[in-house]
């Protein structure tokens, strides 16, 4: 089986495309057959090095690596179209030879006015033919004397084409909605229609596995393939991914490319994972399948045809999974990024580096992606002690837990620091003697003390964290405040608004 994946490089990587790029990666892994990677850049006004360089990042980033192709090499190159215009110029003049295609010199203008007619006339907008009958030897003559002319292909009267599509079955068109179309224009750059059949033919690809936007081509291609004596390939359209609203999933949906999803912290497991249960399933109720088991089981015969809906939920929850069981190490590798653009870790020393490896496993279990852990981190890096009071009801409590807050901050400013637990549970049991609180009324001023905030975290383990990220110091970190630091701030703030309301303001 040799399969490929054929993007023209006019953007980032869609994830309904990645979705394509892994289906072939599955069949080629599964079967022990051969991915192609062939880059389509015969658009020449929107194709870009940039973007080729980007959807190579992405499906290296996926783990979707390519046997031949691009960057890679192999026997049926070069594997990128700008390159292969000799082969395409040699095939189109076998078929004017053999009257397969012919000259067409009807100038934009005229094929517009066409166009416009018949859609006026509610008949399909094909070409009418013009330039079909002109014989080969006055087309030579004309087109040797420099006048611009385009190569059709002769599309025959009246025929049905059928195809038995993998996923969508037998699928029939008549030849006469088709129309002769353009296999090279004027300038020479080949249409995609024919491009890809030589290519497919030449890179002997067994299996085309593509969009299903491409269904209504197929018919092109398969008369092509007949016409150059080729067998066809097998065909299996997979349906398109679509946003909640059943349309097709784009910008306005949110995040479109893989580029996004890696910037926002899914691992290149979980969408690889997650894009493979869109419109297939692993069967016996899995969902959770690691790449190489997916590959043994992907059959596409079992890929459904209706439209696939992309469902960022579930994607958290495939995330959640891998995050869940990432190594620490590798975690810290990819939160790094994300504590950098927060601020929090610009250049962190190797002392602060074993200290983020430390903590980054404490808030992970609740996130769904990476981009989430700075956030977490707050109580960390972003404590305050103003910030902590800006609720009215939260304020409210503390000031009337005022008594825990101000003891607290005593028994923090003699005595060790809170190292571990058990440390931090003395300290605690030192406030209750001193104020007589309990349960909550002493354990919630306390957390907000510590914390800044009202809820996360358990305080056994986010306290000690605390106090190590303190005895930092700066460490190419954001400085993060000790315990007693917070809790003799959070009791200045409070004996200011106490005093404040005790005189009222004038007005
Ligand atoms: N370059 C085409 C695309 O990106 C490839 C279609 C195909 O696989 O034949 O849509």
């Amino acid at each position: 089986m040799r399969v490929r994946f054929a993007p023209s490089p006019t953007g980032q990587l869609h994830v309904g495309n990645a979705r394509t790029a892994l289906f072939n990666w599955l069949l080629a892994r599964g079967s022990g057959g051969t991915f192609v990677l062939r880059i389509e850049d015969t658009d020449v006004a929107r194709s870009t090095r940039e973007s080729e360089a980007a959807i190579i990042e992405d499906l290296e980033w996926l783990g979707l690596t390519w046997d031949e192709g691009v960057e890679r090499g192999g026997d049926r190159g070069p594997y990128r179209q700008s390159e292969r215009l000799h082969i395409y110029r040699a095939h189109a003049v076998e078929l004017l030879s053999r009257g397969l295609a012919y000259r067409c010199f009807c100038p934009p203008e005229q094929l517009e006015m066409d166009r416009y007619h018949a859609l006026k006339d509610r008949r399909p907008p094909k070409y009418i033919g013009r330039c079909r009958e002109i014989s080969p030897e006055d087309a030579r003559r004309r087109a040797e004397s420099g006048e611009p002319a385009a190569i059709r292909f002769r599309i025959p009267d009246n025929r049905d084409v059928t195809f038995n599509d993998l996923v969508r079955g037998e699928v029939t068109f008549n030849t006469d909605v088709l129309g002769d179309p353009v296999i090279v224009r004027s300038e020479g750059v080949p249409a995609y229609n024919y491009a890809v059949v030589i290519d497919d033919a030449l890179m002997e690809i067994t299996h085309v596995v593509r969009g299903e936007d491409h269904i209504s081509n197929t018919p092109r291609q398969i008369l092509l393939y007949e016409a150059f004596g080729w067998k066809p390939p097998t065909f299996a359209h997979v349906s398109m991914v679509l946003g909640p609203d059943h349309s097709l999933l784009s910008k306005r949906h949110g995040a479109t490319s893989v580029a996004e999803f890696r910037a926002r912290g899914y691992l290149p497991e979980a969408l690889t994972n997650y894009l493979a249960l869109i419109g297939w399933s692993p069967g016996e109720g899995q969902e959770i399948v690691p790449i190489d088991e997916l590959a043994r089981r992907f059959r596409l015969e079992d890929v459904g045809h209706s439209a696939g809906v992309f469902d960022v939920e579930k994607l958290g929850w495939v995330n959640r999974h891998y995050v869940k069981h990432a190594t620490p190490d590798r975690l810290l590798e990819l939160a790094l990024p994300h504590l950098r653009r927060a601020g929090y870790a610009e250049a962190p020393t190797p002392e602060a580096v074993s200290y983020l490896a430390t903590v980054i496993p404490l808030v992970t279990a609740s996130v769904d992606r990476l981009d989430q852990i700075p956030a977490r981190l707050g109580f960390l890096f972003d404590y305050s002690a103003e910030r902590a009071l800006s609720d009215s009801a939260v304020r409210a409590e503390a000031q009337a837990s005022r008594p825990v807050i101000s003891a607290l901050a005593e028994v923090l400013a003699s005595g060790e620091p809170l190292h571990d637990r058990d440390a931090f549970r003395t300290a605690v049991a030192r406030v209750r003697e001193r104020t007589g609180a309990k349960g909550k009324t002493l354990l919630h001023p306390i957390r907000l003390a510590l914390m800044g905030e009202p809820e996360g975290l358990e305080l056994d383990l986010a306290v000690p964290a605390i106090t190590r990220g303190a005895a930092l110091g700066a460490a190419g970190i954001r400085p993060i405040s000790s315990p007693a630091e917070r809790a003799a701030a959070l009791d200045r703030v409070l004996g200011a608004l106490a005093s404040d309301e005790a005189v009222p303001s004038p007005e």
